[in-house]
C-alpha cells in the first residue's frame, strides 16, 4: 500500500519568516502567538509599539523568536522601510497576514463623516495594498513562493448598514487579494482571505449583544478561532488554497433568516 503523506495544520510553519500587522492586539496578536508556537519567527507590526513589544517579549519568553516594529500601515513609505527592515533583522520573509484594521463611526451614508471615510479606506484598504506590494516584491525578489492572507470581514461580503466605510474597505480587500492571487498563483505564492464574524477583541464597539446572538453558532469567536484558521492558510496543510475568500463566522454569512 502506498503511504500517503498528511500535512499537520502546522506544517511548514517552523523556521519560517513571518510578518503580521495589526499584531499588538486581537486577532494579529493571537496570531503571531499561534505562528511562533508552531516554530516561525515573527515579526510584530502594530502602529501601537508598547502592547507590540509586550507581545513580542511574551513570545520570546515561551521560547519563541519575534520582534516588535512600529508602523502606520497607512503609509507606504514607512511600510516598505519597515519590510525592508524586516528582511534586514531576519533575513527573509515567507509568510505574511496582514490584518491591521479600524472599525470607523456609526452612521447611516448621508451622514457618514468624510474624513473618518478616508481614514477607514486608508488603514483597512489602502494599508493592506501597501504591506501586500512590500511582501510580493521581496517574494518575488526571493523566488522560493509564500503565503499571505489577509483579514476581510464578513463585511466583505455583505452590507453593513451603518458601516459603509468599512464595509467598502472590506469588498475591497476581497477584490485586492483575489485578484493578486491569481497574478502570483504560478510563482508559488498563496494569498488568501478570512472573513470572520464578531470576534471579541476591542474593535468591534458599537456591535451589540443581538449581534453576537445572530451568529448561527450563537457567540462570538474568541481570537484564537480567527488565528488558528489563518495559521491553517499559511501552512503547507493549505498547499493547494488560493484566492479562496473564508467566511470564518459561526455560520453568519451562510444565512440567517429561517423563514
Ligand atoms: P484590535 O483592535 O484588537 O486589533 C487591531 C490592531 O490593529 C490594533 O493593535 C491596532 O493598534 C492596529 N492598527 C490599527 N490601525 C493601524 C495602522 N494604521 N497601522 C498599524 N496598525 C494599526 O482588532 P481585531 O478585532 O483584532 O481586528 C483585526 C482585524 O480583524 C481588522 O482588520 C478587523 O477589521 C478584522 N475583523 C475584526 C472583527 C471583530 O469582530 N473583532 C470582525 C471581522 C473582521
Amino acid at each position: 500500500m502506498t503511504r500517503r503523506h498528511v500535512p499537520e495544520p502546522s506544517a511548514g510553519l517552523a523556521g519560517r519568516v513571518a510578518l503580521v500587522t495589526g499584531a499588538a492586539s486581537g486577532i494579529g496578536a493571537a496570531t503571531a502567538h499561534r505562528l511562533a508556537a508552531a516554530g516561525a519567527r515573527v515579526a510584530v507590526l502594530d502602529r501601537a509599539f508598547e502592547p507590540a513589544r509586550t507581545v513580542a517579549a511574551e513570545i520570546t519568553d515561551r521560547g519563541g523568536e519575534a520582534r516588535a516594529y512600529r508602523v502606520d500601515v497607512s503609509d507606504g513609505d514607512a511600510v516598505t522601510a519597515t519590510v525592508a527592515r524586516v528582511v534586514t533583522e531576519f533575513g527573509r520573509l515567507d509568510l505574511a497576514c496582514n490584518n491591521a484594521g479600524v472599525p470607523g463611526v456609526l452612521a447611516d451614508t448621508a451622514d457618514y463623516p468624510p474624513s473618518v471615510w478616508h481614514r477607514v479606506l486608508a488603514v483597512n484598504l489602502t494599508g493592506v495594498f501597501h504591506c501586500l506590494q512590500a511582501e510580493l516584491r521581496q517574494m518575488r525578489r526571493q523566488g522560493t513562493g509564500g503565503a499571505i492572507v489577509n483579514t476581510a470581514s464578513v463585511a466583505g461580503l455583505r452590507g453593513v448598514p451603518g458601516a459603509s466605510a468599512y464595509a467598502a474597505a472590506k469588498h475591497g480587500v476581497v477584490g485586492l487579494s483575489t485578484s493578486a492571487a491569481v497574478e502570483y498563483a504560478a510563482a508559488g505564492i498563496r494569498i488568501n482571505v478570512v472573513c470572520p464574524g464578531l470576534v471579541r477583541t476591542p474593535l468591534p464597539t458599537f456591535a451589540t449583544a443581538d449581534f453576537a446572538a445572530a451568529h448561527p453558532i450563537g457567540r462570538a469567536a474568541t481570537p484564537e478561532e480567527i488565528a488558528d484558521v489563518i495559521c491553517f492558510l499559511l501552512s503547507d496543510a493549505a498547499s493547494y488554497l488560493t484566492g479562496a475568500v473564508l467566511p470564518v463566522d459561526g455560520g453568519l454569512a451562510a444565512g440567517t433568516v429561517r423563514p
